[in-house]
């Protein structure tokens, strides 16, 4: 690596979504001098886009206690912070199926009741069929919207004085030097190659963790992934209104932020492909020449991802509505969703935050849930 060309920061972080841009920006504020490095050409375009948009209470984890905890603790700081751009304008519910759920009434609202979370039994509603429906909740969850967010974080990173943006970049090789790494990063809009220099660096790159963990012969976490869809909807007779069925024939529908559309997924058909190993391979990768397990493309541009499940979630969902209700198709969003391999049991989604190499410094986030971005504060600066 060339000792000239390299540019020196107190901390690099890798990955553009709003894990690594909020570690950037709460770096700065410390007053540290921060290199934010993105394999995109835009800030904010995976997961942090591509989500069902829930600002999770807690009510989606009656098995996972430590997610449940960890979604309240943060939901009323990031309500605050993040206020214009949070719909606080539509009813919540969450309901428990008749069939095949892991979960019963009773177990639900003692769960709501342990945690300290307002849940009220509704018996009856004209919009929904009860005769599939065991017990319904009127509960209080809201919905942020990922383009607004995405907005205002692109705007808060180009005003920070502190934070040296590079887009279409990504670290080629990485070495350590003494106390800092040494990284080699390519322009991917044909610019070059420059080195960087930092006694810290944090890998915010979701699904790419264990790609980036690898580069700098770290281990790594024991992921798995998905090729996910979140189908948007419209819908003249459901438009304020949101409905979580729980757990085992898992569905919901709710507006997608403030947007005027409705988000739809359900466990069965919003996860198309699976893949196991550290770093995500799915078979659509072999069709084009751009995504690769250490180098994922944006499934959303891409000509080959899975064709839309719409069809089947909207049968789903609408079991637990009065026939007369109605839905139309606009278009779906796709993304990698990533999940620690250890919560297939219990269905929880922590924020990882955890430190992998001293002197230099080298922490990994991986996030479960974006209203856990205060998470990254523990990263001592
Ligand atoms: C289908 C789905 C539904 C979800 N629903 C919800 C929900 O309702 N509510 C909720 O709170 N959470 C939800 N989540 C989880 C939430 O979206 C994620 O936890 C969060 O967005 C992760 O943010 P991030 O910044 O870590 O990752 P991302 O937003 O994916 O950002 C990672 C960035 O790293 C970049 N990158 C990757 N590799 C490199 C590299 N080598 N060099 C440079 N940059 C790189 C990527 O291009 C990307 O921009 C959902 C997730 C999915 C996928």
């Amino acid at each position: 690596m060339s000792p000239e060309r390299t540019r020196t920061f107190d901390a690099v972080i890798i990955g553009g979504g709003i894990f690594g841009i909020y570690a950037a920006l709460h770096f700065t504020r410390k007053g540290l001098h921060v290199a934010l490095l993105e394999k995109e050409s835009q800030l904010f375009t995976k997961a942090s886009m591509v989500n069902q948009a829930r600002l999770h209470g807690g009510y989606h984890y009656p098995r996972s206690i430590a997610t449940a905890r960890m979604s309240d603790e943060h939901r009323a700081r990031f309500t605050e912070e993040h206020r214009p751009f949070i719909n606080f304008s539509f009813e919540k519910y969450y309901a428990i199926d008749r069939f095949g759920s892991l979960t019963d009434a009773a177990q639900f609202e003692r769960f709501c009741d342990y945690l300290g979370i307002e849940c009220r039994r509704i018996d009856s509603h004209p919009i929904f069929n009860f005769d599939r429906i065991e017990a319904l909740y009127a509960t209080v969850e809201h919905s942020f919207d990922p383009v607004l967010m995405a907005n205002h974080y692109r705007r808060q990173v180009a005003q920070e004085g502190g934070i040296r943006l590079f887009l279409s970049t990504r670290i080629e090789q990485a070495e350590r030097a003494g106390d800092a790494w040494l990284m080699e990063a390519t322009r991917l809009d044909a610019r070059g190659s420059f080195s960087l220099r930092a006694p810290l660096v944090v890998n915010a790159t979701y699904s790419a963790t264990n790609a980036v963990n690898r580069l700098f012969r770290l281990p790594p976490i024991e992921l798995m992934h998905e090729i996910s869809e979140i189908a948007l909807l419209t819908s003249p007779d459901f438009d304020a209104l949101g409905l979580t069925v729980m757990d085992g024939p898992f569905a919901s529908i709710m507006p997608f932020g403030k947007t005027g559309l409705l988000s739809l997924s359900s466990v069965a058909y919003t996860h198309h492909k699976v893949s196991y190993e550290a770093a995500p391979h799915f078979d659509c990768m072999d069709l084009v020449t751009h995504c690769r397990p250490e180098f994922q493309g944006q499934c959303n541009a891409c000509p080959a991802h899975p064709r839309s499940h719409y069809r089947k979630m909207l049968a789903q969902i609408r079991q637990y509505f009065h026939p007369e209700v109605r839905f139309r198709y606009y278009h779906s969003l796709f993304t990698i969703k990533s999940k620690l391999k250890a919560n297939f049991i219990d269905d929880g989604r922590p924020t990882e935050v955890v430190q992998l190499h001293q002197k230099p410094d080298f922490w990994c986030v991986f996030a479960g849930k974006v209203n856990s971005i205060y998470e990254v504060e523990k990263i001592p600066v």
